[in-house]
């Protein structure tokens, strides 16, 4: 069986553990029946202990990091290793395009991290996607060709990419959704890239009143949510569309 991947990312939206917690768990509580549906919640690094502490009895549910480092290692003031993530997460965001935009991550760091992490049995979500809403996806593709160098063809069904238009991506409340219509013709290009079976998501202001109709398309794996993923009833009721939408066959 097929299953969606829905990735709650909190980027740094939550200010306590305490927050954190309640949010979590509630979540847990409410998808852990869920079918055909694996939901990542992504938080900041200083809580995934405690994250993976309260959601390691669900099945339904990992965790996940919002940034790596690629070194193994070192003298790296602040930086935290895909090793050390390992221990914690099962799943790491990489290349978001907040991380290229506010603190200068470019492809060739995009790339090293994909390797680190697969080295070290991380499956990275990787994200990429275009500035304007032009239709023009030369940065997309350009981005996930750069992030896949030297990576082993068999390593392909370890990765998630996730397609974020960054003209799509809100502010926290409001924001500009892609059609999905366009999101699947995306799909279909970067499934080319990769392997038939990558799951491919979709992140962009995605509520719980626009979900059904990425849900509803076979091109599209699942969503990356962000604003949308610390308000718990929002995200859970996400998780459901997606869960209950029936599974189409691929062409
Ligand atoms: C994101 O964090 O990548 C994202 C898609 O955010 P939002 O859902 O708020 O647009």
């Amino acid at each position: 069986m097929k299953h969606s991947i829905i990735v709650g990312n909190w980027k740094m939206y939550i200010n306590s553990v305490a927050d954190a917690s309640v949010l979590v768990t509630t979540i847990r509580n409410n998808v852990t029946l869920l079918d055909k549906t694996k939901v990542v919640i992504c938080s900041p690094s200083i809580w995934l202990t405690e994250i993976a502490q309260i959601i390691k009895k669900s099945t339904r549910v990992s965790v996940g990091g919002q940034n790596v480092f690629y070194e193994p290692d070192g003298a790296y003031t602040g930086e935290i290793s895909s090793l050390m993530m390992k221990e914690v997460a099962d799943y790491v965001i990489v290349g978001h395009s907040e991380r290229r935009e506010h603190f200068g991550e470019t492809n060739f760091d995009v790339n090293e991290k994909v390797l680190a992490c697969l080295k070290s049995g991380l499956k990275p979500i990787i994200c990429v996607g275009e500035r304007k809403k032009s239709g023009n996806l030369v940065q997309p593709i350009r981005e996930l060709n750069e992030a896949l160098n030297h990576v082993p063809k068999k390593y392909y069904k370890d990765l998630v990419i996730a397609y974020e238009p960054i003209w799509a991506i809100s502010n926290g409340t409001v924001g500009d959704n892609a059609s999905p219509e366009y999101v699947a013709k995306v799909a279909n290009k970067l499934r080319e890239i990769v392997h038939s079976e990558t799951p491919i998501l979709y992140g962009g202001s995605v509520n719980s009143k626009n979900a059904k109709s990425y849900a509803e398309r076979p091109e599209i794996d699942g969503v990356l949510v962000g604003g949308a993923s610390v308000r718990a009833s929002e995200f859970i009721k996400i998780c459901k569309i997606f869960s209950e939408a029936k599974e189409i066959v691929r062409k």
